[in-house]
């Protein structure tokens, strides 16, 4: 139960295993969390002034029931006492705007499972059904399934999203019904990450750059970082700054030479997209583009090419059908194209194996570019994001989310940008055949899915992706084929921009001096005074 974190749910026993796995751990917190409460004080009325639970997305949904169940069973109060108690320690952070990506399962199963966890569902979906007079479609149990973003929505004190476009877009999507039956439940948190770890401990050479220029402590008041706007004239710290970056390059070209037997030029740019393998993050999107640049260079090698490394990581969900034939593809790419002799330095491809966070704190203050290429209002947050922009990394992306804040906080003009906005990527979806219309329009495009077909990177199985070309042809559901060519022209400016190394390292300080936002401290003070109402010891 506790050897492998989310196990498959594909099939009906991985279903059943995960569902256990999620009540055990949360029992086990909660347990936890009531025994040592007990330990100091006896009223259990007081739990909701002592205790903050922060529900990280739909998982540990089964904390409302859980806790009412031990309040009741176990400490003998009664079902209204146990449920505003419950009610006033939860609350919700959604993750993710994608329908099909909020848990159900089916009453068949939870009833059998769980069937006291069954039967207090059922009691609280009959209050939230009464008094919300709600639509049947916003009931917890409908169609015979347990829907648990709406279990936890309705079991919280308050319901968080994670960037400012993430929380409006909940607010008019997934949770528009029961935002107006709750009104003011939903709020933001911009997400975070922790400086001490993503730029002090993983990049010590920038770090040191850092500490020289504008003086030690800014790892605990990363707004600091805008003092580094002061210095851009300065020739001596942009010089600085492009050297700890060719610092790390090194390092990570020694460490590829290592574990993946490939040299490395480390003046070439580093463009890295490292993250979960999802269809609405688009990989697919970034191995069309290098699929694009190899004809373009065996026709005219003597050209002035902007060398790059192709940096891929991520693992998939190990059920994710889709998501693995797109691993494959990038495998299948890298090994033609890296054994082209024609292709030489101007373009490597890379995909080393187990992403996880060690190989992450390797990679990020190594990336010149960092690839945030989602679908406009797929991505909840994005956090990698946020990690490469501290370590000087610039951003080609869209207008999705986190990206939209990173955008405003480092200016406009050292961001690149391409691709729909969230509100066109809605209108986009209406128009008949989008992807068939945006393919005829890019003979670029058309030149990929050919080659694809042709099975150019798998002549040992030229058929392996003719499903994948042929769901791109025709159903395209994010919209790789409409943002393709918006994505080749940024990727353009992004090769005459690294070209000038001097205006590149101006960029980067620039991204960097505006990274202070995106500490994980700033998103706790906020979670802090606005939803768990504590505050710091220190
Ligand atoms: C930060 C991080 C993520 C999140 O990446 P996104 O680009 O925001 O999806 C995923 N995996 C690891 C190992 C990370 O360190």
């Amino acid at each position: 139960m506790s050897r492998v974190l989310h196990p498959e749910d594909t099939t009906d026993n991985g279903k059943e295993l995960r569902l256990k796995q999620e009540y055990f751990l949360t029992s086990a917190a909660l347990q936890d969390i009531l025994r040592r409460f007990l330990s100091k004080y006896d009223d259990l009325s007081m739990l909701p002034s002592k205790v903050a639970i922060q529900m990280n997305d739909t998982h540990p949904a089964l904390a409302g029931p859980e806790l009412m169940r031990l309040l009741i069973d176990e400490h003998g109060l009664t079902w209204d006492t146990a449920k505003d108690i419950a009610r006033g320690c939860l609350n919700y952070t959604n993750h993710t705007l994608l329908p099909e990506a909020l848990e159900t399962w089916s009453t068949w199963l939870m009833g059998r499972v769980l069937p006291r966890h069954m039967q207090i569902i059922e009691g609280i979906d009959k209050e939230h059904r009464a008094a919300t007079k709600c639509p049947d479609d916003l009931g917890i149990v409908k169609h015979d399934q347990v829907h648990m973003g709406t279990l936890a929505f309705v079991m919280a004190s308050h319901v968080n999203g994670v960037s400012a476009l993430h929380t409006e877009l909940m607010k008019e999507t997934v949770f528009s019904e029961l935002n107006d039956a709750y009104p003011k439940l939903i709020l933001n948190q911009t997400n975070g990450v922790t400086p001490r770890r993503w730029l002090r401990l993983s990049n010590p050479a920038s770090s040191k750059v850092l500490s020289e220029t504008i003086g030690a402590g800014w790892e605990s008041d990363l707004g600091r970082l805008a003092e580094l706007g002061a210095h851009e004239a300065d020739t001596g710290v942009r010089d600085a700054i492009g050297a700890a970056k060719r610092e790390n390059k090194v390092a990570l070209s020694n460490w590829a030479s290592d574990q993946l037997g490939i040299r490395l030029n480390p003046d070439a740019m580093f463009d890295v997209q490292i993250k979960r393998m999802h269809e609405y993050k688009r990989q697919l999107l970034n191995v069309f583009e290098t699929i694009a640049r190899w004809p373009a260079i065996r026709d005219n090698p003597q050209a002035d090419w902007t060398p790059r490394v192709k940096i891929f990581g991520g693992k998939a969900a190990p059920g994710y059908f889709a998501a693995k034939e797109i691993i494959h593809l990038i495998n299948d790419v890298a090994n033609t194209i890296n054994t082209d002799p024609v292709v030489g330095d101007r373009l490597k491809v890379i995909y080393p194996a187990n992403y996880n966070v060690s190989m992450a704190e390797r990679l990020i203050p190594a990336t010149d570019l960092s690839e945030q290429i989602s679908t406009a209002g797929k991505e909840a947050s994005g956090t990698g994001n946020m990690k490469f922009t501290m370590n000087g990394a610039l951003t080609i992306g869209t207008l999705d989310v986190a990206n939209v804040e990173i955008r405003e906080h480092v200016g406009a003009e050292n961001f690149f940008l391409f691709g729909m906005t969230a509100a066109q990527v809605q209108q986009r979806y209406q128009v008949m055949d989008h992807a068939r219309d945006a393919i005829q329009a890019s003979q670029t495009l058309r030149n990929v899915l050919q080659m694809i077909v042709e099975g150019r990177f798998n002549p040992d199985d030229p058929q392996r992706y003719n499903g994948l070309v042929d769901a791109t042809w025709n159903h395209d559901p994010f919209l790789v084929a409409s943002d393709f060519e918006s994505y080749l022209s940024s990727q353009a400016k992004v090769d005459t921009a690294y070209a000038d190394p001097d205006h590149w390292n101006t960029l980067a300080l620039r991204n960097i001096a505006g990274a202070g936002f995106f500490s994980s401290d700033r998103t706790i003070k906020g979670y802090m005074k606005d939803i768990w109402d504590t505050k710091s010891l220190a």
